[in-house]
């Protein structure tokens, strides 16, 4: 999804969907029920902190539509959390799920905090707060969270744990991302980052462009950034700049990214790395490489700097890196995006292989969660790139009719209760 022009990411999923809606000849009762999301819950999150304050924060969890199973999405902390926001984000989760053909409709949560300043008793306590706030609609047949924008494994085993007091069963199911312990799967943590590495190999090859020395700029050194820039370093390709938050390194000759992994395990002070120039995150966007992944925050390729996009292939790694302005600049300027509901489907995916291993109780090899995840990747970007083709669109507009199209064909098949 791409966002607005002002941030407002719901305005802009709202665009896309009409947009589709038209191209697809949407029937104009399901385009209504798919405007709005099926539930949402508001919550106050009182939490102790721990200098003896008591600090209210506000938590969200929408759940966009239920028709083809339960709702799957991530939950984030971030300041700038809000209910619109999260209702995009959500409606975002259920093109993504089906498009992959996940049997999941779409949901998003979150709590607006700083989650930077709190400490990890605060985290916690906040953690079950909102859970407890949250629990009657979640579940494992009802709707699975996952780890989004600063949230992760820890936080998903205090989820799971309060879901599992409360009901007096242990429950994995309930959310997705968990630690392995507690019935998390192998290959989820990096599920993601590697996803976009597998979309991007077979693009490669669909583009005429040669993977091996192709270079690439990354933005964003998270938990997607990280694992991409990784694997595409091992698969010879030329990982020319990485950044987070504070600021990036760029070598033109290359990244050695094992290196700079295992000087800086958990990403920061990236930009201080020695063997490389330091730049900003502007100027990383707008290098001279063939692949560029925004994959840190919504709203960075926006009509002010699209224009200056050198890369021939964009993949979002992140959810709503474009705004639509750009995305017409860089159609316009034969740029290939790879959008985020097909390039960062990988989490959801493994989530989806995570939970299906909850419920049976029988855990699959890694190998296996990665063939599986290759092979699922492969097959909906040559879904999405065969009806581009067909239809003479870009890919974004191919795979929100891909995935538009299941959930209202899914929702004539239902028809209307009552
Ligand atoms: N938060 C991730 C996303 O945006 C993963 C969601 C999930 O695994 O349920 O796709």
């Amino acid at each position: 999804m791409t966002t607005g022009a002002h941030g407002g990411m719901l305005e802009a999923a709202l665009q896309q969907l009409d947009a589709v809606a038209e191209r697809i000849k949407l029937d104009p009762g399901i385009h209504k029920r798919l405007r709005q999301p099926q539930r949402a819950l508001i919550v106050s999150v009182p939490t102790a902190m721990d200098d003896g304050r008591l600090e209210v924060f506000t938590g969200y969890r929408v759940q966009h539509d239920l028709t083809m199973g339960p709702t799957k999405g991530g939950i984030r902390y971030h300041p700038d959390v809000n209910l619109e926001e999260v209702t995009a984000l959500a409606m975002l989760m259920t093109w993504k799920c089906a498009l992959m053909a996940l049997p999941y409709g779409g949901a998003k949560g979150g709590v607006c905090c700083d989650s930077t300043q709190m400490s990890r008793a605060e985290l916690e306590r906040m953690t079950r707060r909102y859970t407890s706030e949250i629990i009657s609609i979640i579940g494992p047949d009802r709707d699975i969270p996952a780890p989004d924008m600063y949230t992760n494994e820890q936080v998903m085993a205090w989820m799971m744990d309060t879901y599992s007091m409360q009901r007096g069963i242990t429950a994995p199911g309930v959310v997705t991302g968990k630690p392995l312990l507690l019935g998390g799967s192998l290959g989820r943590r990096e599920a993601t980052g590697r996803g976009v590495y597998y979309v991007l190999k077979v693009a490669a090859k669909e583009c005429g462009m040669p993977f091996k020395g192709a270079k690439v700029a990354v933005q964003g050194f998270g938990n997607v950034g990280s694992v991409a820039a990784r694997l595409l370093h091992e698969d010879d390709c030329c990982v020319v700049a990485v950044s987070n938050h504070r600021g990036g390194i760029y070598n033109p000759r290359g990244l050695d990214i094992a290196t700079l992994l295992a000087e800086h395990p958990h990403g920061e002070a990236i930009s201080h790395y020695r063997d490389g120039d330091r730049i900003t995150n502007q100027e990383l966007l707008e290098l001279d490489c063939d692949i560029l992944i925004p994959a840190a925050v919504e709203g960075q390729i926006t009509e002010k700097n699209a224009d200056r996009i050198r890369a021939r292939i964009v993949a979002e790694g992140a959810n709503g890196p474009t705004t639509p302005e750009a995305d017409r600049i860089l159609a316009g300027k034969k740029v290939t995006v790879i959008p985020d509901i097909l390039a960062n489907a990988g989490g959801v995916t493994v989530s989806y292989f995570e939970w299906v291993q909850d419920i049976q109780q029988y855990f699959w090899h890694e190998h296996e969660i990665n063939e599986r995840l290759s092979e699922i990747m492969t097959a909906a970007f040559q879904r999405v790139l065969a009806l581009a083709r067909k239809e003479q669109v870009d890919l974004r507009t191919a795979a929100l009719m891909l995935g538009v199209s299941r959930v209202a064909e899914a929702k004539k098949l239902r028809g209307l209760y009552p």
